[in-house]
């Protein structure tokens, strides 16, 4: 039973996340044979494409977007030689009708439904899929695999939820935030839970504050039409953002097990203090880049961008103060920041220590960088740093910052693979650990919603604006100073 094939069904298979990352991710799996067994991709999109062409099209983006090269052609032959195409609208109940009848031809006994598509078709899909309830029925094994943004507030995504239960159990429901499938976020537990010097130190006596950026260099580009009817908050903040503060945040599960763990995380989101009305203006700060440079590349003002509205009031950057009201962190605030047409691309978690009661030395080329910093970085140069003040040599006593590093890169001789190989073959193997519960992506968006009811009430003629290759707007700097702390300058 164990070598029975399994039907990878992929709504939206001509889409740009199969072609760049889910079949790339497979390749891989493939080539490595860590696949449990043989796996068959079934697409189904608009695109009036054939069995050849499908095939065609997913084999040129595994020879340009597969994280190891040469690619093996032998890898690419066996991973998709069943592959086929179901041509279709979503709306089409016939289309899920020949996508039942194909699956019950070749007597598939596991199935996956990946909803690669955008994400104001899932209910749509799901209601169809009822269509394949039966399959359900009969057969144990069906699983499906959901891909953020799980809806826009609380109530769409109460909506979705409700959806999804009546076709499909919890345990069948794969959400996939991706980036609980890289190494770096990971390996924050692994840091915490395996080490024990560190421990004793993860909390309110030791522990200044939190730092949390997701930093991209990037505008919205092709992505402004979406991007303006959700802003930093839903794509960033809601979920990826939040699931940092979790992982950072919990006690320890008392097993690396998907219960224990989301259990954990679980009880950080409902810590969180609320940020209704009045706490959540004062507790956020909202911009919008002007158009200016990056990394020699010129960006047009947000405004300016195809398809944003010219009056949008859609925030590209998010800077946030959170509370996270429980004995471990009461005193210690989160200062959350994403933005775009940042100066670097970053993704990093900074702990800052508190300092020595009583300075007894001289600090020298300090540039405003308290010491003991302790920085998960996740992407892109992924390591782990300690900062420290050593006495730099010579007859005074004066003392510098100085680093211990950990490079991925150096100690383990490649890079990690791509999140999407680990959460396909948890999502194959059946471990939920890395994937978001139900009760968690309400809570999130419990919180989120609070945030936006607040902007809403309150509304803004337009948002503060900061130069695309700046660290935001100056607004941002004032929220962290006003509490005698500073944003860190990642990546320099
Ligand atoms: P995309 O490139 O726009 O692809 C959308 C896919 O859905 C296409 O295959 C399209 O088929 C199909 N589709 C749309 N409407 C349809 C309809 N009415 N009937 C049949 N097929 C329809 O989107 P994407 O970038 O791949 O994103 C997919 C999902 O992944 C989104 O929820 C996104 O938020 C999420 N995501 C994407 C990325 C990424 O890197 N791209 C990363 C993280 C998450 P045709 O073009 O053939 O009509």
């Amino acid at each position: 039973d164990a070598n029975k094939p399994i039907a990878l069904v992929i709504f939206g298979v001509t889409g740009d996340l199969t072609r760049r990352k889910l079949i790339p991710a497979l390749y891989q799996l493939c080539k490595d044979d860590q696949l449990p067994a043989p796996l068959h991709v079934i697409g189904f999109a608009r695109r009036p494409w054939s069995d050849e062409k499908l095939r065609e099209e997913l084999t040129a983006g595994i020879m340009q977007f597969a994280r190891t090269k040469p690619v093996n052609a032998q890898s690419v032959e066996e991973l998709l030689k069943m592959a086929t195409y179901i041509q279709s609208d979503f709306q089409e109940p016939e289309g899920y009708n020949r996508l039942l009848g194909y699956l019950e031809e070749k007597g598939y006994q596991k199935v996956i439904f990946y909803l690669a598509t955008p994400p104001d078709a899932y209910v749509e899909i799901i209601q169809n899929l009822s269509v394949c309830q039966r399959y359900a029925e009969q057969k144990q094994w069906v699983r499906i695999v959901v891909e953020k943004p799980y809806g826009r507030d609380l109530e769409t995504a109460q909506n979705l939820e409700d959806y999804l239960h009546q076709c499909f159990s919890e345990d069948q429901i794969y959400r996939i935030d991706h980036y609980l499938g890289k190494e770096t976020v990971q390996n924050i537990l692994v840091f915490r839970y395996a080490n024990g010097i560190f421990e004793p130190l993860w909390n309110n006596h030791y522990i200044d504050h939190v730092q949390i950026t997701v930093a991209e260099t990037v505008g919205v580009g092709t992505r402004a039409g979406y991007f303006d009817k959700s802003g930093i908050i839903r794509d960033m903040f809601a979920n990826h953002l939040l699931q940092l503060v979790t992982l950072t945040a919990m006690e320890a599960p008392y097993a690396f097990n998907e219960s224990s763990v989301r259990d954990e995380k679980m009880k950080v989101l409902r810590s969180l203090r609320p940020m209704k009305g009045k706490e959540a203006l004062i507790n956020t700060v909202r911009g919008q880049y002007s158009a200016g440079e990056v990394n020699g590349k010129q960006i047009q003002a947000y405004l300016q961008e195809d398809r944003v509205a010219p009056d949008s009031i859609t925030e590209t950057y998010l800077a946030a103060r959170l509370h996270i009201d429980n004995w471990r962190w009461a005193g210690v605030p989160f200062f959350i920041r994403s933005g775009k047409a940042l100066p670097v691309r970053e993704t990093e978690i900074a702990i800052q220590f508190k300092q020595v009661p009583l300075s007894l030395f001289n600090w020298k080329n300090m540039a405003g960088e308290a010491p003991n910093v302790l920085v998960l970085r996740l992407q892109p140069d992924e390591g782990i740093n300690l900062s420290l003040g050593a006495k730099i040599p010579g007859p005074i006593n004066e003392i510098a910052p100085v680093k211990m590093e950990f490079c991925y890169q150096d100690a383990f001789g490649s890079e990690p693979p791509e999140a999407y190989e680990r959460l396909l073959l948890d999502c194959i193997q059946g471990d939920q650990t890395l994937f978001t519960r139900t009760d968690e992506v309400i809570e999130q968006w419990r919180f989120v919603t609070d945030i936006l009811k607040a902007w809403e009430e309150n509304p803004v003629k337009s948002l503060p604006q900061y130069l695309a290759g700046s660290w935001g707007p100056v607004q941002a700097d004032k929220f962290i100073e006003e509490e005698h702390r500073r944003w860190r300058r990642p990546g320099s």
